[in-house]
């Protein structure tokens, strides 16, 4: 099976059985969500009702919960010197946890966070420590995201990554998300993953992978400027991200497509997903995402 899936959204209402129910209108076999809105930290209780009808239903289509994934807001940052910010940054990741418990997740993405001014090494020592706050009441694995290295971000070098695995004391609590684009943008060569590969393994462990971010990007290697494009639209290219998708060490690894609406109106995934499944790029891909949304 393809595990193959994009953000869905998450709404007050319909909850997961909504995030559900859009990730299947994309053909999707799985889907990642933000418990609410990406850039705030506003959230809603988790219901019980919805939660148990989305999870027999996922159940029944074939899906499986250990494929799906849950984004934190990427607001919340680890990394910060700011005591009070780092406090807030614990205490919200302590409590989406329990929201994951709740809705039955098993992987939620973290950005690990912008040491804003105080530097790579104090902001990786204070991700350490927040994450040894948050993992051990924790049965959900947090996963680091690796990042474009726009800004202050840290987690765009493997290297960084490797550190802060390395400080975390509950090592199966932790992995990676890779994301395309950030990986491009950060100046990893994406015209030859498996060399990539080889090169994770040794720093960090292919056994800490669990999900991948599928998308193009807007900008040239070694960017650092985080803009996401449609699959075969930006520098990465159609073939190099199907070599990615059908990656034969890759195979269990769900991956999920973050790729920007068209006219910032109209979700490109279904068509996306398509295109990946019968390995031929539509170059009228945009086009045809607007007169199939009307
Ligand atoms: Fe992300
Ligand atoms: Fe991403
Ligand atoms: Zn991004």
């Amino acid at each position: 099976m393809l595990w193959i899936g994009s953000h869905v959204s998450f709404n007050k209402e319909e909850q997961l059985l909504g995030s559900m129910r859009e990730a299947l209108c994309y053909g999707a076999t799985t889907f990642m969500f933000y418990t609410g809105a990406p850039q705030n930290t506003r959230r809603y209780p988790i219901d019980k009702e919805i939660t148990k009808q989305a999870l027999m239903e996922i159940k029944k289509r074939g899906l499986d919960t250990s494929k799906i994934i849950v984004h934190a807001p990427y607001i919340v940052n680890l990394a910060n010197e700011d005591e009070e910010k780092h406090q807030f940054s614990i205490r919200f990741l302590q409590e989406e946890v329990k929201r994951c418990e709740k809705l039955n997740m098993s992987y939620l993405v973290l950005h690990p966070g912008s040491h804003v001014g105080c530097g790579v090494d104090k902001g990786i020592d204070n991700i350490i420590d927040g994450l040894n706050k948050i993992l051990p009441s924790s049965s959900v694995i947090v996963l680091l995201e690796t990042m474009a290295g726009k800004g202050s971000e840290i987690g765009s070098k493997l290297e960084e990554i490797k550190r802060i695995i390395d400080g975390v004391v509950e090592k199966d609590k932790i992995g990676v998300c890779l994301d395309t684009c950030h990986l491009h943008d950060a100046g990893y060569d994406m015209n030859n993953f498996d060399e990539f590969l080889t090169l994770f393994d040794k720093i960090v462990g292919l056994k800490y992978l669990k999900c991948i971010h599928i998308n193009d990007s807007k900008n040239p290697s070694d960017s650092h400027k985080d803009r996401h494009e449609n699959i075969g639209f930006g520098y990465i290219g159609f073939n190099n991200l199907l070599k990615i998708i059908y990656h034969d060490k890759l195979k269990d690894i769900p991956k999920i497509l973050e790729t920007p609406y068209i006219d910032r109106l109209y979700p490109p995934y279904k068509l996306e997903i398509e295109m990946i499944r019968k390995k031929k790029f539509n170059k009228n891909l945009l086009e045809d995402v607007k007169t199939s949304s009307k």
